[in-house]
């Protein structure tokens, strides 16, 4: 579409970023009757929402600052196949948003983060059986549960603390020992201590669950331009007025930023500071293993998620605090691969399909920003997502269509507020 028809497109609400979380906030803010506009300067669906392991588990409404975390990053920096990498730099955004990380370490703050990462999960997994049931699981929604799986004592002890938290919030999980975990999960061919199945879990393809969001909410009305980067904002004494771009001015009565990894930096042209930092992280899609995985599972001590797809098998780890560098390292592809040989039969010659990386935006506290800011009246930010934006993004566009339509919101947006840092 020409820069020149733009003028045409006037949205209530205009969106950038067309990953899982904008388009889960186009959908339901169309579904509620507004006007809506996406921007990506890519495709639709192919930043982080991509290729990640597809889990929509709120068993794993985690956040990333976890109490004893920082002695284990130290140890961790010292190896270079660890599942956490921070990459040294001496860069005052860094520093600030890894003392703002640090100081989230806290009993008292995990806990308030996971009963809210909790509650817009399993909000976000009903969304998720809706449209599954309206679009004929058109994004390949299975509900088989996730298993955790432990070689070590200390693994097992840690799968079992994860439990018990996450039953506070009437999550239920299942301790099974070694050989009833065998018997439950074949694939499993190697030492293993025990797991702890979470029944009600689920998974998706991501990029279906992308297209599907894109597709539905375009037959309600919204339009969805790639290729077309924001640029900059022109503003009026109501906030922001409209949003220049790569194919023109786009004005709108409301703007969401959807911007994941890339928030930081768009926000700057705002002067806000919007602090995401990019979490880089691999997927590998192989061939299936002679005994394939019947279910997710998270490989404890590697730190690596297993998802069976059809006719294919998916690893994903890693998260390396690199911010905006995208580089491959071999290094640490490989590590997921091995990691993966020492639970299941990985034959050494196992075919690659694919190798992805992606950038999860990553908040220092582990909580998503969504809300409106105190600057901007009518500017919102739904980002920071980080290990979780796929299985958060349903409840996430429902608490932004909520918030920019003056309605009351299902769930408690205090813990998300876009002005807490
Ligand atoms: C290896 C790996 C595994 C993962 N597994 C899971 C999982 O199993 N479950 C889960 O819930 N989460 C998982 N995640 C995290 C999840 O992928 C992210 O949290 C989620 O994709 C973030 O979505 P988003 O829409 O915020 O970001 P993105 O998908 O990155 O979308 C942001 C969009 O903004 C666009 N954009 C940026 N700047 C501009 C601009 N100036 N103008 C226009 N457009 C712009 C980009 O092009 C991009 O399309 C995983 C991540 C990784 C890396």
């Amino acid at each position: 579409m020409a820069a020149n028809e733009v003028s045409n497109l006037k949205a209530d609400v205009l969106i950038v970023g067309a990953g899982v979380i904008g388009l889960a906030c186009a959908y339901e803010l169309s579904r509620a009757g507004a006007k809506v506009v996406v921007i990506d300067k890519f495709e639709p669906g192919y930043g982080c929402s991509y290729g990640n392991a597809g889990w929509i588990t709120p068993c794993f409404a985690m956040p990333l600052p976890m109490p004893g975390m920082l002695l284990k990053s130290f140890k961790w920096l010292l190896d270079p196949e660890s599942p956490l990498y921070i990459k040294p730099e001496l860069n005052p955004t860094l520093i600030s948003w890894l003392l703002s990380f640090m100081a989230s370490m806290t009993q008292k703050k995990m806990l308030s983060s996971v009963d809210a990462l909790t509650q817009i999960s399993v909000q976000s997994l009903k969304l998720y059986q809706e449209l599954a049931a309206k679009t004929d699981k058109s994004f390949s929604f299975e509900q088989k549960g996730l298993l955790m799986v432990a070689q070590s004592h200390d693994g097992l002890k840690y799968a079992r603390q994860e439990m018990e938290l996450v039953s506070r919030n009437g999550i239920p999980g299942k301790l099974m020992m070694e050989d009833e975990t065998r018997a439950f999960e074949p694939s499993l061919t190697k030492r293993i201590k025990g797991s702890v199945f979470f029944s009600q879990e689920a998974h998706a393809e991501p990029l279906q669950v992308t297209q599907t969001l894109a597709h539905e909410a375009q037959k309600l009305g919204a339009v969805i331009l790639p290729k077309t980067e924001v640029i900059d904002f022109q503003l009026s004494p109501k906030g922001i007025a409209s949003a220049r771009t790569t194919r023109g001015i786009f004005e709108a009565d409301q703007f969401v930023l959807a911007t994941g990894a890339w928030s930081h930096h768009l926000g700057q042209t705002l002067k806000l500071k919007i602090p995401v930092l990019g979490g880089k992280g691999y997927a590998i899609i192989t061939d299936p293993l002679e005994v394939n995985p019947q279910r997710p599972m998270m490989l404890v001590e590697k730190k690596v998620a297993v998802t069976p797809r059809n006719g294919t098998l998916r690893l994903a780890g890693t998260l390396e605090l690199v911010n905006q560098d995208e580089t491959f390292t071999t290094r640490r592809v490989e590590a997921i691969v091995r990691g993966a040989r020492e639970f299941m039969n990985v034959p050494e010659t196992i075919r690659y399909h694919e190798i992805w990386r992606g950038l999860r935006p990553c908040t220092p506290d582990g909580v998503p920003v969504i809300g409106r800011t105190a600057r901007y009246p009518n500017l919102l930010l739904a980002t920071g997502h980080q290990m979780l934006g796929l299985q958060s993004a349903t409840g996430t566009g429902k608490l932004i269509a909520d918030l920019a339509l003056g309605k009351t919101p299902d769930i408690d947006p205090k813990p998300f507020r876009a002005d807490r840092f």
